[in-house]
């Protein structure tokens, strides 16, 4: 979107020097495993043109995406990388991952078929990982399928064979121990293929978790990955327009609905965005529960009434008189607010948050 000079959008600002800070942490804790980075979904809604360079640029080597178009993209921006595709081949797209040098992970032994059919057709072993199932239920072979794939070979040498964790989030859960257990079993049956198991949560977990190749993606953007442990560097920050500041009275109400009702005299911030732009409207508040908070001069101040399509108001009685004005700036993420507070607010997680960071923000990279 262009933006007019002067134009008083809202801006969001991506720190790419917080990010390679983040990356670094990840790599220096899983050495000597290499640390990959995974940027599927545009990086986590971050821009994944500017956020894959800085992750290129801080050592990064080996990419992760879930689509395919998501690779052709990664592909024109980091012509050296290795370059997996997490979702996989769908049908009959096998022939259009060689070119641009992307790398399918295979996770059925019908794609597993498809691609020893195109390398036996051009007489060679093209770079694949194989993904086992350990206990999501998801993607990925049967612990069965794999054993039998080791045994009699896939038709050409994998170049990784992963699985995924489903409750690394949670420390010391009992099912990531299993996990890991299956999946050292299958890595052994694999013997001298590179093996990677460990999200951010097993990044931050112990050494049995890492293997030789992570797969990190919400710890390099500022989100939890362990519930209860503090976040890496935050990455982004949010600042929103004040576009009026008006008075209420005691009983008048505050937007659809008439949700919340005033308690007593109140002077309300406009800010210029709502849910059109991922600021959930879950984050509002009602006269039963407390909304998201924004800062504003300095100091947190409640959300009051639903947040509308393109306009979200806060209570600013409590700031000190000509605090705030039209034009001001109010801060959504960052000083202290992260995507995770933001995420609780409305009932889901930060991955949810930064993936639905809206179109309408102007983008500001920073750090790089
Ligand atoms: C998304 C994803 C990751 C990264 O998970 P985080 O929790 O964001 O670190 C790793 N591996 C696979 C297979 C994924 O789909």
């Amino acid at each position: 979107m262009n933006h007019p000079s002067g134009c008083a959008s809202a801006v969001l600002t991506i720190d790419l020097g917080a990010l390679a800070d983040n990356w670094r942490t990840l790599a220096a804790r899983v050495a000597p495993a290499e640390c990959g980075a995974v940027v599927k979904a545009n990086a986590y809604g971050l821009g994944v043109e500017q956020v894959a360079p800085a992750l290129w640029a801080a050592g990064a080597r080996t990419f992760f995406v879930a689509l395919m178009e998501e690779g052709l993209i990664l592909r024109d921006v980091l012509p050296e990388a290795d370059i997996y595709v997490l979702g996989g081949l769908l049908l009959g797209t096998a022939e259009a991952f060689p070119g641009p040098r992307l790398r399918p992970v295979l996770s059925s032994p019908a794609e597993i078929e498809d691609w020893a059919r195109l390398c036996a057709a051009r007489g060679v072993d093209l770079p694949a990982a194989i993904h086992v199932d350990t206990g999501m239920n998801r993607l990925g072979l049967t612990l069965e399928e794999a054993f039998a794939l080791a045994q009699r070979g896939a038709g050409f040498t994998p170049s990784l064979i992963g699985t995924h964790l489903a409750c690394a989030d949670t420390p010391g859960h009992p099912f990531t121990a299993l996990q890991r257990e299956r999946f050292a079993r299958v890595a052994a049956a694999f013997a001298g293929i590179p093996a990677s198991l460990a999200n951010s949560a097993g990044c931050l977990g112990g050494r049995e978790l890492h293997f030789d190749l992570t797969r990190p993606g919400i710890a390099l953007y500022g989100g939890v990955a362990v519930a209860g442990t503090p976040p890496l560097k935050p990455v982004v920050r949010l600042e929103v327009p004040v576009i009026q500041v008006r008075n209420g009275l005691p009983g008048d109400s505050v937007g659809y609905g008439a949700a919340q009702t005033l308690k007593r005299e109140s002077r309300i911030a406009i800010l210029s965005f709502g849910y059109a732009d991922g600021f959930f409207r879950a984050y509002g508040a009602t006269d039963a529960h407390a909304g998201a908070d924004a800062i504003i001069a300095g100091r947190r101040c409640p959300l009051v009434g639903r947040v509308s399509m393109d306009l979200t108001a806060v209570d600013v009685t409590d700031l000190p008189e000509g605090a705030v004005k039209r034009g001001d700036m109010a801060v959504i993420l960052g000083d202290g607010i992260s995507v995770d507070e933001l995420a609780a607010h409305g009932g889901t997680i930060g991955y949810e948050v930064l993936t639905s960071l809206g179109a309408r923000y102007r983008r500001v990279y920073s750090g790089g």
